[in-house]
């Protein structure tokens, strides 16, 4: 068999996108209503997780939100840790490996996450397109409904689906808003007069209507076109990505069935594979495309298509799986070959990224204190035996509380005298002052005193540092 099912010359379909014409206009898509198992399994789980993404920042530890992305004042809370800016490494460093771990779940498993995690396809194809189909009807009666000229049935049909659309447009963006500045920020601007949060009013609306706009006008166009992650399939797919796949093997040459003979029997006696040529699987694709002509950077692996063939399947009495989820190499080999050289690089890449994540992270404290000698002072001589160096010191209080902090001397004998008041870190803020280090000459190292310094609040240690202490010299 010719190992390229796709020849060439039978590739056209990749040289324009399928919702473009030649004229180069918009080809709008009417889906065909998917139904079938994976369907039914996506509304479970598209609940659940609608249900995490609206209830997650109601969600609160100590009074804090459990998760916030506060792009705007730089704050960030992950499972009720809270991050500032002085942790940008950690939370950048955690952005990578998320991006590693994409990259490898891609290789292996290819667009999986499209359709069933993204944000995206669980508001577009389980939220605004069933109730399109709750209003206008499956495929055809939306076609027809939007070549027909206007009437009141028409006008009312289409109004009352753009205000629904409108009404979770908010409701979207309001839960988007939450994610960013926290819940309460958003009954607040939601409840209180308006001139007192113009600002989140007017953000709140732009969101509303981009969300609006994106639902019903641009839809398919955001994996087709715009989404980076879709864009990265070419480069990320390869022969044995699992993928969902037409068994060309099983299913060319595709032809119509006779309705009087069983498919059995006609497929003995013309040698026809299994594909009826029905074309219900390009009528279930919301990106409208056909995917018997192979992989397409437009599949955003819905499984409509699967669900519609198992049914055409189910009809002609043939095995399911005509389209399945499967890879080239399965289907052409009859083989699934996971760890590929590529898969192993980037798992052994994650790993590293997965470990310097957890050390960095169980090496953060609370508060991140540093001592520095104040600048042009050596040491000063209290007495014949003791000598003292100034430092100043700084420290970011990375909680949501204030704390008083005490130092501590670690590992030798010498005393700590804050300058001023007893330092009390502020919280979310970056504390300065000064302090002095008493020691006896005896205890000195030579001209340079590597000193052991932890930070104590209320009894419990939070932070060590390390500086230097100067003295004359043996
Ligand atoms: S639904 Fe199945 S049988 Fe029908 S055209 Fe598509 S692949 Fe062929
Ligand atoms: S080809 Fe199938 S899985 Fe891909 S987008 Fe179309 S219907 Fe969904």
């Amino acid at each position: 068999m010719d190992s390229n099912p796709f020849p060439e010359d039978q590739e056209e379909f990749r040289d324009k996108i399928s919702t473009v014409d030649d004229t180069g206009k918009r080809v709008w898509v009417f889906p065909k209503k998917p139904a079938g198992r994976f369907y039914n399994a996506r509304i479970w789980l598209s609940l659940f997780l609608l249900i995490l993404l609206i209830g997650i920042p109601f969600i609160k530890v100590g009074g804090e939100p459990i998760m916030l992305f506060n792009v705007l004042e730089r704050r960030f809370i992950l499972f009720g840790i809270h991050f500032m800016p002085q942790d940008f490494h950690l939370f950048g460093l955690a952005m990578l490996t998320l991006v590693v771990f994409i990259i490898l779940f891609t290789v292996v498993f290819g667009r999986i996450f499209c359709g069933w995690v993204c944000p995206q396809t669980i508001f577009m194809e389980l939220v605004f397109r069933r109730i399109e189909y709750w209003i206008e009807g499956d495929a055809n009666q939306q076609r027809k409904l939007a070549a027909s000229p206007w009437t009141t049935e028409k006008a009312i049909r289409k109004l009352s689906k753009h205000a629904i659309f409108f009404a979770i447009a908010v409701v979207v963006s309001n839960t988007f808003l939450a994610w960013i500045i926290g819940a309460d920020q958003v009954m607040k601007i939601a409840t209180d007069p308006l001139n007192q949060h113009m600002g989140g009013f007017i953000a709140m609306l732009v969101f509303s209507f981009a969300f609006y706009f994106v639902f019903s006008y641009l839809r398919e166009q955001v994996c087709i076109a715009i989404c980076p992650y879709g864009r990265l399939q070419g480069v990320l797919l390869g022969k044995d990505s699992i993928v969902i796949a037409y068994d060309h093997v099983r299913g060319e040459p595709r032809g119509k069935i006779r309705k009087e003979a069983p498919k059995a029997a006609v497929q003995a006696e013309t040698k026809l594979g299994d594909c009826i040529d029905c074309k219900l699987c390009v009528h279930v694709c919301p990106t409208g495309i056909d995917i018997r002509n192979g992989t397409q950077l437009e599949c955003i692996n819905c499984t409509a298509c699967i669900d519609a063939c198992d049914e055409v399947m189910d009809k002609i009495e043939r095995p399911r799986g005509l389209i399945r989820y499967d890879s080239f190499t399965g289907i052409e080999e009859g083989r699934k070959k996971i760890f590929t050289p590529r898969v192993i690089a980037y798992s052994v890449l994650l790993g590293i990224l997965l470990i310097v994540n957890i050390l960095l992270l169980g090496a953060r404290t609370d508060i991140e204190t540093n001592l520095f000698r104040t600048g042009g002072s050596l040491f000063n001589k209290v007495d014949e035996q003791t000598l003292s160096n100034t430092y100043n010191y700084t420290m970011v209080n990375k909680t949501r509380e204030d704390m008083p902090v005490e130092f501590r001397l670690a590992g030798s004998p010498g005393e700590i005298k804050v300058i001023g008041k007893a330092p009390v870190a502020q919280s979310g803020e970056k504390t300065e002052g000064t302090l002095l280090i008493y020691m006896q000459r005896e205890n000195l190292s030579g001209r340079k005193t590597e000193l052991h310094i932890e930070v104590y609040s209320n009894g419990e240690l939070v932070d060590k540092t390390k500086t230097n202490f100067f003295g004359p010299g043996k």
